[in-house]
């Protein structure tokens, strides 16, 4: 079973998670992994570094998942690497039983048509097209429901958006604090592809503002109010933000959404809760 197939089978939850740095974040990342295993999740997304800084530690991780019952998908940036660079990168997937790809052009800013040797890939829908020579049966993409920050027009970038999604499998969103959000972009869209919303449970304001910024994700103001409010009480916080989350995620799932993917942080806490008041109930090994 693929992510693709996955997606098409009933509600689902799905998680994001990052490969380690260290010691200490391997061993944070073993207790995520183990607490969010039970909710049986449809898929687990593993990061990129932008440049290429985890190139090992991604594949090292994805393909360790791909011999488990947590069904990985790999992320990759075409900005990172030259295409025969990446096509290699790709091969070396499907020799280790991996067969799901996020296609992405990865944080660092768009290179200038001078300094893009040639053959090179530009955007991510070109990496799309060479996961598809190269053999991959299941590929998705990102989608920004409230635009790419970097587009030059809202307008453009939904007909870019379009024509990605209708290249890829699926796609998965940049969090997002509306559900209305994710409803108008599927609606203006207009590409039957399944679009899975991204949620990032909120349990520390300046990383959240720090993310938003980078994504180009708005904080609802009433929400912003209500954490600042409290920011300096961290228990407050996380309980303003699960909440938000569980609304939101409630709200996603009326409009149509085909499952729930959660931006973790690599911390399974607050994901569990979310899911818990949502009904998503871990299995204890053995059921
Ligand atoms: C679910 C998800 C997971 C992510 N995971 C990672 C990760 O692991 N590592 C990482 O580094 N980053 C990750 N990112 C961030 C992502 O790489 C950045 O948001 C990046 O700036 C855009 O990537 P993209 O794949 O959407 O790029 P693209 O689709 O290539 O778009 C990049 C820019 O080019 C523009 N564009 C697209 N097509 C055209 C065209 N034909 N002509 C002109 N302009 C065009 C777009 O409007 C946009 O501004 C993730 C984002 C999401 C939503």
């Amino acid at each position: 079973m693929t992510v693709a197939g996955r997606i098409g089978r009933g509600r689902f939850v799905s998680f994001e998670l990052w490969p380690p740095r260290s010691a200490e974040s391997a061993a944070a990342l073993e207790d995520a992994l183990e607490g969010l295993a039970a909710l049986r999740p449809a898929f687990v997304a593993i990061t990129y570094g932008a440049g290429g800084s985890t190139r090992e530690r991604t594949h090292e991780l994805v393909a360790r998942l791909a011999g488990t019952e947590l069904l990985p998908l790999a992320h990759l940036t075409c900005a990172a690497h030259g295409r025969d660079e990446l096509a290699a990168l790709l091969s070396r997937y499907l020799e280790a039983g991996v067969r799901d790809l996020l296609a992405l052009h990865g944080d660092p800013p768009l290179a200038s048509d001078a300094a893009l040797p040639e053959g090179d890939l530009r955007y991510a829908i070109e990496l799309v097209a060479l996961a598809r020579e190269v053999g991959f049966p299941s590929v998705g993409v990102a989608v920004h429901p409230e635009g790419h920050p970097a587009a030059p027009s809202r307008a453009s970038d939904l007909v870019w958006q379009a024509d990605k999604l209708r290249a890829a499998d699926f796609g998965l969103t940049q969090f997002l604090h509306r559900a209305s959000d994710y409803a108008r972009f599927v609606d203006g869209v207009g590409v039957d592809t399944p679009v899975v919303p991204g949620v990032m449970p909120i349990t520390n304001v300046r990383q959240l503002e720090r993310m938003a910024a980078m994504s180009g994700t708005e904080v609802p103001l009433a929400l912003a109010t209500r954490l600042h409010a409290v920011a300096d009480r961290p228990d407050e916080v996380r309980r303003i933000g699960v909440e938000h989350a569980t609304q939101l995620c409630r709200d996603l799932l009326d409009a149509g959404a085909p499952g729930l993917h959660f931006y973790t942080m690599n911390r399974a806490a607050a994901t569990l809760e979310v899911c818990a008041n949502l009904g998503f109930e871990p299995v204890t090994s053995g059921a």
